[in-house]
């Protein structure tokens, strides 16, 4: 065992009984069982029946609904930097086994990080190298950041997961107006060839609003039309600029 630490001795439990046991009398702790000190007997049984139980969801919010308010003996405290530093050396290298992963995973699904959080773990993963085999079983649908498979790009767009397109991005996403132009043609696009949004908006990717040009140029000669279009509008005074 590395320098610095300890495995609690029966003793060492025996001790820390104690003093709680004394504290109670002089009324200075808070038993988290409402009301009620439970007996040895009946505390074992609990334990029996609740080895190796993986709780619901449901119930570990339930449980920690009900504890909102009582003060845990850790509450408030903060390890050492020192200890921290302890812990750390002497977790380095190992691995939890399956099961206890499988068991963490329950723990910790649907809960809801919060941006510190968040920002802590994405700096700690940062420079990590993942195996090919784990960027593959993390992939799409088990991803935990999967919103099933639609997202909408920086331009606007909304794009589709389908990483078998010939066209995916390195992401594995389509833009979802070209997807619905190739199932109306019945094939894939070309890369030069163009969809264009009718009404403007990038997110109405109804059949109607799309158009489909052969190259990019037809596309910008549409534009330069349009754009004609309205000056000459503005010049006749058929439309008028609200300012
Ligand atoms: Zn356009």
């Amino acid at each position: 065992m590395p320098k610095g630490v300890y495995k609690k001795t029966k003793e060492h439990c025996e001790n820390i009984g104690k003093a709680l046991s004394e504290k109670y009398k002089r009324g200075e702790l808070i038993i988290p069982t409402k009301g009620r000190h439970r007996t040895k007997e009946e505390k074992r049984k609990i334990s029996l029946g609740n080895k190796g139980k993986i709780m619901s969801l449901e119930s570990r919010k339930k449980m920690s609904l009900a504890k909102v308010g009582y003060v845990t003996w850790m509450e408030g405290k903060k390890h050492k930097k020192e200890s921290i530093e302890k812990m750390r050396i002497s977790s380095t290298g190992k691995k939890h086994t399956q099961e206890t992963r499988d068991k963490l995973s329950i723990i910790h699904k649907g809960k809801i990080l919060s941006k510190e959080t968040k920002q802590k773990i994405s700096k700690a993963n940062k420079g990590l190298k993942r195996s090919e085999e784990h960027k593959l079983k993390y992939r799409g649908e088990n991803k935990h950041s999967w919103k099933g498979g639609r997202i909408i790009d920086k331009s606007g767009y909304i794009m589709v997961q389908k990483p078998e397109h010939p066209f995916s991005n390195k992401s594995g996403y389509v833009r979802e107006h070209r997807l619905v132009i190739e199932k109306h043609l019945g094939r894939y696009l070309e890369l030069g060839e163009v969809i264009h949004h009718l009404d403007g908006n990038e997110s109405n990717n109804n059949l109607s609003n799309l158009h489909f040009f052969s190259n990019p140029s037809e596309h910008s000669k549409y534009h330069i039309l349009l754009r004609n279009c309205v000056l000459e509008c503005l010049k006749e005074r058929i439309v008028q600029l609200k300012v």
